[in-house]
């Protein structure tokens, strides 16, 4: 399993394309595209206003796009998780021998330069309100996760995300290596 942890606009859906390709093999969930392509009127409202979902929500949407794959030996995690309670459903399901423990890369990236990324992507909810809620969230709810992850043995990979997306995909692989 990879988790891969990062503002919005560090580029996270962009590496999770590079590891979906067919040599490579990763299938991606993405919290966020799961939840633009099924979500309620009041999630739309809190993904517009850069809030994040609540946590049984995600955990149950994520639940049921895992029981639809036939296998989870390359899950890769685009968005998720984002809280600790989101973090613990996962070390729940590695404990009970669900999935793999995971490899976490987290993409860090200085939050002026994701700001003018986000500009040029023009999503609905890149508003300049939306941006700032989205970093506030990331500061109190998802940078707990990292802590919270190390804690429990996991190593957080620091992967700096302000390179092209080639040489950042670069420093992933070579995270991906199995060490003896
Ligand atoms: P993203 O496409 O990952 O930037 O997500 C877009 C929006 O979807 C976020 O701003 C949140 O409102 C919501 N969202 C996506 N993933 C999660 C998650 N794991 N937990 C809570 N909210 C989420």
């Amino acid at each position: 399993m990879i988790i891969l942890m990062g503002l919005a606009g560090a580029g996270k859906g962009t590496q999770a394309r590079m590891l979906g390709e067919d040599h490579l093999g990763w299938t991606a969930i993405s919290t966020g595209d799961l939840l633009r392509a099924f979500a309620t009127d009041e999630q739309k409202r809190r993904m517009l206003a850069g809030d994040l979902i609540h946590d049984d929500e995600i955990i149950d949407m994520v639940d049921r796009r895992l029981h639809e794959l036939p296998s989870l030996d390359k899950v890769l995690f685009d968005g998720f998780p984002r809280s600790v309670r989101q973090a613990e459903w996962v070390l729940e399901q590695v404990a009970a021998g669900r999935m793999p423990k995971p490899v976490v890369l987290h993409m860090y990236i200085d939050e002026q330069v994701v700001r003018t990324r986000l500009k040029d992507r023009a999503r609905a909810d890149d508003t300049d309100e939306g941006i700032t809620r989205r970093f506030e969230e990331y500061r109190k709810a998802t940078e707990p996760v990292i802590a919270y992850l190390e804690q429990h043995d996991i190593t957080v990979n620091q992967i700096n995300a302000d390179q092209t997306p080639d040489a950042v995909h670069q420093d992933i692989l070579a995270c991906l290596v199995p060490r003896g």
